[in-house]
């Protein structure tokens, strides 16, 4: 049986990995889990997400298929009991995949895809339940079947890549208070080598606890079951309740889908070629604005403010440079995950010098006036730019980075160094 959850927390408490945690937990009286819990991210520009966008799915063998009906009473009351029904954008949902066919996964795989890089509306989720005969309890406006049939879709599917996230849970009385962890045994996990995202070493911050009043204590990402726990083992912190190690398809770059410019549409999210087509402003707020273009579509893109480090880099961008953009787009702006710098202009056009100036534009196509001595020139000339900046691969720090944004540590070495040569 596969059981896919979805959607039963607030922003001012609990969590859904934490219900897949007890359920984990609950459901060893009646079998085992087939491999890895998944945890899987969503859609990222979601506007009903509480936090992450994340989705779980359970894979249990069964001891006795006549535990069926038991395994889901345990889970639905399990939910019952701990989702936040008081919250008005919480809308839990719950599906359980018992039997398969060949035509089911083709459909689910494709609707899981779309549960990532597109927008969904709740009657598509509900007419693939009952075309598939999947079982299934929808609570309030049922939404959160979307992200249960998704996240269930890709443990009967597979994922196509994936890594591992290690989750430590608080004790309950320690919900809604400060963490306690030593940060010096953070600092000594994050070496761990196979892990990444444990600490911000540029903005000098440990990063993979969350502030919120949920009842993670620390999320540990790594390529492997025995990096998180290796790098786990080393942090000392206040005690843990319980912790899972969970298969997911954080940071794969899962949500981006190759397109062109003009076919961008706003809550997806995108792989775009593009020159600078205008330079980069910094606005209020500190957050950097440019714009590329593709043939004739443009688009703005923007590293906001808590980007940090990344937009010294943007703002070294110049019209002409041939950059490829990662990122989500919202309200026709992209924004950033990575950069790959392709190929800088290195040449500009600029006024002529005269006299020890620039000379003065007459007009559009009017040529050149030298304001000291008079003379004229018809062209302005070509000159060499100077750039501070080299082709490559540039991401934001960890501190910026979304679950789904594939982190460089995990890009091939050939991947790295063929944005290079070009
Ligand atoms: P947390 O990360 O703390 O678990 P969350 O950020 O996952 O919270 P949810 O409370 O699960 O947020 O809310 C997201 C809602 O959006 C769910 O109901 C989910 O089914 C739905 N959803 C997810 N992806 C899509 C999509 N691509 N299209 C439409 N709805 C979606």
């Amino acid at each position: 049986m596969i059981i896919g959850l979805d959607d039963t927390d607030s922003k001012n408490g609990m969590c859904t990995t934490y219900l897949a945690a007890v359920l984990i937990e609950k459901l060893k009286m009646y079998g085992t889990i087939k491999g890895y819990p998944l945890l899987i991210r969503l859609n990222p520009n979601i506007k009903y997400k509480t936090r992450g966008n994340a989705a779980l799915a359970l894979p249990v063998e069964l001891n006795s298929s006549e535990d069926t009906e038991k395994v889901k009473q345990l889970v639905t009351s399990t939910l019952e009991e701990m989702a936040v029904f008081s919250d008005e954008n919480t809308n839990p949902g719950v599906v359980f995949i018992e039997k398969t066919s060949q035509q089911m996964q083709n459909d689910l795989a494709l609707f899981s895809m779309r549960a990532v890089q597109d927008v969904l509306e709740i009657h598509e989720v509900l007419e693939l339940l009952t075309r598939h005969g999947i079982d299934y309890r929808g609570y309030k406006n049922k939404r959160g079947l979307i992200g249960a049939l998704a996240a269930a879709g890709f443990a009967l599917c597979g994922l196509p890549d994936s890594t591992f996230e290690l989750i430590a849970y608080r004790e309950k009385e320690k919900w809604g208070t400060p963490r306690w962890i030593d940060e010096d045994s953070a600092w000594s996990a994050a070496m761990i080598p196979g892990t990444w995202d444990t600490v911000d070493h540029e903005n000098e911050r440990i990063v993979f606890a969350p502030h919120s009043p949920d009842p993670i204590l620390f999320g540990i990402r790594g390529r492997g079951e025995d990096s998180v726990r290796h790098a786990f083992s080393i942090v000392k912190c206040e005690s843990v309740e319980r912790h899972v190690v969970y298969k997911t398809n954080q940071n794969t770059d899962m949500h981006l889908i190759r397109a062109k410019i003009s076919d961008v549409q706003d809550d997806r999210s995108y792989i775009l070629d593009g020159n600078v087509s205008k330079e980069p402003k910094t606005i209020e707020g500190g957050h950097v604005i440019f714009e590329i273009l593709d043939g004739c579509a443009v688009l703005e893109c923007a590293a906001f403010e808590p980007t940090k480090g990344f937009r010294h880099l943007i703002r070294q961008l110049r019209t002409g440079d041939e950059v490829t953009v990662y990122g989500s787009v919202k309200e026709h702006t992209l924004n950033l995950e990575k950069i790959r710098i392709n190929s800088l202009n290195l040449h500009e056009s600029r006024n002529p010098l005269c006299c020890g100036k620039r000379m003065k534009s007459m007009g559009r196509g009017q040529g050149y006036r030298c304001e000291k001595c008079g003379a004229t020139k018809k062209e302005p000339v070509t000159e060499c730019l100077q750039r501070n900046i080299s082709p490559g691969f540039y991401e934001v720090p960890p501190s910026a980075r979304r679950h789904l944004a594939k982190p460089l540590v995990r890009f091939h070495t050939t991947e790295l160094a063929s944005s290079c040569a070009h």
